[in-house]
């Protein structure tokens, strides 16, 4: 954004923002009533810088569910907390190309195939130490909002919605049990996982987020240290491959930028150490990635010669 000033710079977002208002394709998530009842014509766009620079333009701070974007960062509390050896153990790194709510863990191990698929991700929120009931949900939405730089809620609604319709996320919990990589019950681990879904953000506080993964786990504006910078590689290292679903591959075709997408509607994308872009628009493709936010990112990424593979 050295070419800009600050005015130019949202000027630049706001025409981004009006060129692919136009843009209708997709639906919002069926999944659950909340995510069915979204406006499609809510749209936002935000760019935080890894310095603590934010540009935004549209529907910026309207709330919605933080949904599959919660997995990078449950991953990165699990890593912090754990180390990357003890969580490799219970969860590879590999692309599955499959949709992220497949029934599948790998052959021989039993493990998921990486912790932004669902059954990767419930055994991530397993992961993280309970002493207590409720005390693991704490954690987990404490560690979000210190990424955000303030509290971020739950949402009591979408909780009870994720739970109503959590039962192909449980037949994933107990195939973790019954390979071993849950120990013990999954019940508590699977509800704390919807809690997870369920914390409100906006599009501001996704950048924000992004922002501090972009700044090697430090938030960029409360200089707060969330999570250690090897974390925070082997994290956005997996969003890389991983982080779009079975669209990763096209994704880093057209954008080029580790990335998590949410049935939200949310997608935050990273470029380690300049900044993250963060979008939200609820009509989503068959991935279940917002339609308007993989455009508005392919556009970012162009303009901004933001793609890893931009050598001039
Ligand atoms: N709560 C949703 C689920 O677990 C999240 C999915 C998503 O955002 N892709 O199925």
């Amino acid at each position: 954004t050295g070419l800009f000033g600050p005015s130019a710079v949202t000027a630049y977002l706001e025409q981004v923002v009006e060129q692919l208002r136009d843009e209708r394709g997709g639906a919002p998530s069926s999944s659950i009533p909340a995510l069915e009842g979204a406006d499609p014509e809510c749209f936002g766009v935000v760019i935080a810088t890894a310095d603590g620079h934010v540009y935004e333009a549209g529907s910026t701070r309207d709330e919605f569910s933080l949904q599959s974007i919660s997995k990078a960062f449950t991953y990165a509390l699990a890593l912090h907390d754990l180390g990357a050896e003890a969580v490799h153990a219970k969860m590879d790194v590999e692309p599955s190309g499959d949709a992220y709510n497949e029934i599948s863990l790998q052959p021989g191990t039993g493990r998921p195939a990486n912790p932004m698929i669902n059954a990767g991700a419930i055994a991530s929120t397993w992961l993280v130490p309970d002493s207590d009931r409720d005390l693991r949900r704490d954690r987990i939405r404490e560690a979000y909002s210190r990424c955000a730089g303030r509290d971020l809620a739950i949402s009591p609604e979408v909780l009870a919605q994720e739970h109503d319709a959590g039962d192909r996320n449980r037949a994933l919990g107990y195939l973790l049990a019954s390979a071993g990589i849950i120990e013990g019950d999954p019940t508590q681990a699977l509800e704390d996982y919807f809690a997870q879904c369920s914390v409100l953000v906006t599009c501001r506080d996704l950048a924000l987020m992004g922002a501090t993964l972009a700044n090697a786990g430090t938030n960029p504006l409360t200089g707060e240290e969330v999570f250690d910078a090897g974390t925070v590689s082997r994290v956005l290292s997996v969003m890389s491959s991983c982080g779009m679903y079975d669209d990763a591959g096209e994704w880093m075709v057209r954008v080029g930028l580790p990335a998590k997408s949410g049935v939200g509607g949310g997608i935050i994308a990273v470029l380690p150490g300049q900044l993250a872009v963060a979008t939200f628009s609820p009509a989503l493709d068959r991935h279940g990635n917002s339609v308007r936010g993989v455009l508005a990112c392919e556009r970012l990424s162009q303009d901004l010669d933001l793609h890893f593979t931009h050598t001039a």
